[in-house]
């Protein structure tokens, strides 16, 4: 398998939980590289951007409102398979859903407030990493 670079956000609620150390440690157990990471508050203008996609959904309104409620936590991580190993990591997108021991089973409320954001495909993590991080600030090691 190739070497991925994909884009995760821990969101609101899982940084109000402080949970990102113990987020962190699962991404390291599982081979993935923190490559580059930055703490931010979205603006509204931010998250719509970043979730454009979901525009049209009847859920975004909520989705934006919280994903501006808090700081979230933004890293690239690297490594064999990184996308489909992270989105593995995270679990299904509705907690109740997810596999027990993933980071949503473990650690999310609800589908809005489901504690991790990672990027779905080769394509999406290339434009979403790109969102946030210039090439500066993205580091192979
Ligand atoms: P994922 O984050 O697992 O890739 P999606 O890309 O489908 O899921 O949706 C983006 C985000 O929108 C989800 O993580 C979740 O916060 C929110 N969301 C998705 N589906 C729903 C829903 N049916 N009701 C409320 N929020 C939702
Ligand atoms: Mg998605």
């Amino acid at each position: 398998m190739a070497i991925e670079r994909t884009l995760s956000i821990i969101k609101p609620d899982a940084v109000a939980k402080n949970v990102i150390g113990q987020v962190y440690s699962r991404f390291e157990n599982a081979g993935l590289k923190i490559i580059a990471a930055r703490m931010v508050h979205l603006s509204n203008s931010d998250a719509e951007k970043f979730y454009a996609a979901h525009k049209y959904r009847p859920f975004f309104k909520d989705l934006i409102s919280f994903m501006v409620s808090g700081p979230v936590m933004i890293q690239v991580l690297e490594g064999e398979g990184a996308i489909a190993k992270n989105r593995y990591l995270m679990g299904a997108t509705d907690p109740n859903k997810a596999e027990k021991g993933t980071i949503r089973s473990d650690f999310a409320d609800s589908i809005n407030a489901n504690a991790m954001h990672g990027s779905d495909s080769l394509e999406t993590a290339a434009i979403e990493v790109a969102f946030f991080f210039s090439e500066v600030d993205v580091y192979s090691r």
